[in-house]
């Protein structure tokens, strides 16, 4: 019994007019008849197909996350071995400046030496050319001294910048250990916590998918599973008069089925559509003006989409 497109919303005004004065006894029963087909909510079945669609979404979540994990571990790594080289890059700099300070002193001794042994000879230069020869030995030996002690002076100034780098680089690298550990930490427990989480899911899928094949010879799972894998879900909940897959609009007559529990294809996305009276807009909107609203992002999230 359908009567239905004579009452703007339902249920509530079923009840209302079934109680009006002057309404005929015959039209009261047929009413109430009719009120007490009304589904008052969904279906085992259907519920068992929600929960096997959350079921599916959250598999697949877990297990994107399950092997995202590797490579959080793998990116802290990185940042850690950037910053170790750093300090070795920066001890090696230091070590190099040591050495060519070191090697300065030696070539400064020799020229000091050299320096002093030709002002000594100065003193017994036979003529003019032998001195001025010597003169010109000690300029180019002092010359090379003051070259030589510019350099280390600035070698000195080169490790007080390394010095200050390397304790950067040496606190970044401790810190960075440090967060690799605790990320290898936290890592290793959402690794087992998801795996355990997998395992559950795949126990609840397997009874959810033997429940779902048993109501109709599997037809409506084979449905679900060939949808569910071309769009990513293949149930979605019809609100507004809409399909909360794709958004388009469900026929008057779909839609009333849909209202009486039937559950059925959508037209457009062939998403299984199903209807929740438990998540229907508020009673004093009129169909109408529901099936203009777009449903919100907890239906839609209720609806697996
Ligand atoms: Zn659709």
């Amino acid at each position: 019994m359908n009567q239905r497109g004579t009452y703007p919303a339902r249920p509530r005004p079923l009840v209302v007019l079934s109680q009006g004065p002057g309404y005929p006894a015959s039209a009261r029963s047929a009413v109430l008849l009719h009120f007490g087909s009304l589904m008052n909510e969904i279906t085992k079945e259907t519920k068992q197909l929600v929960r096997l669609q959350a079921v599916e979404l959250e598999r697949a979540r877990l297990t994107a996350a399950l092997k995202a994990l590797p490579a959080e571990v793998a990116a802290a790594d990185t940042q850690l071995k950037a910053a170790q080289k750093r300090v070795a890059d920066t001890e090696a700099a230091l070590k190099r400046e040591e050495l060519l300070r070191s090697s300065h002193e030696l070539d400064i001794a020799g020229h000091k030496a050299k320096a002093a042994r030709f002002r000594a000879q100065m003193d017994t230069a036979k003529n003019a050319a032998q001195a001025s020869a010597l003169e010109h030995e000690i300029n180019f030996a002092e010359t090379e001294i003051s070259r030589l002690e510019d350099s280390e002076l600035a070698s000195m100034e080169k490790t007080e910048h390394l010095e200050a780098e390397r304790a950067k680089a040496q606190e970044l690298a401790a810190k960075l250990t440090e967060t690799v550990a605790l990320i290898r930490a936290r890592v290793g427990e959402q690794d087992l916590e998801y795996r355990e989480a997998l395992a559950a899911l795949k126990a609840e899928r397997e009874t959810l998918r033997e429940q779902v094949a048993a109501f109709d010879d599997g037809a409506r799972l084979r449905h679900f599973d060939r949808i569910a894998g071309a769009k990513g879900t293949g149930l979605a909940r019809a609100a507004g008069q809409q399909c909360s897959g794709c958004r388009m609009g469900i026929r008057p007559q779909v839609w009333n089925q849909l209202r009486d529990g039937v559950i059925a294809p959508c037209e457009s996305c062939s998403r299984i559509l199903y209807y929740d009276p438990a998540m229907e807009q508020a009673p004093a909107k009129t169909a109408r003006s529901v099936s203009h609203e777009l449903p919100g992002p907890v239906e839609r999230k209720q609806a697996g989409v």
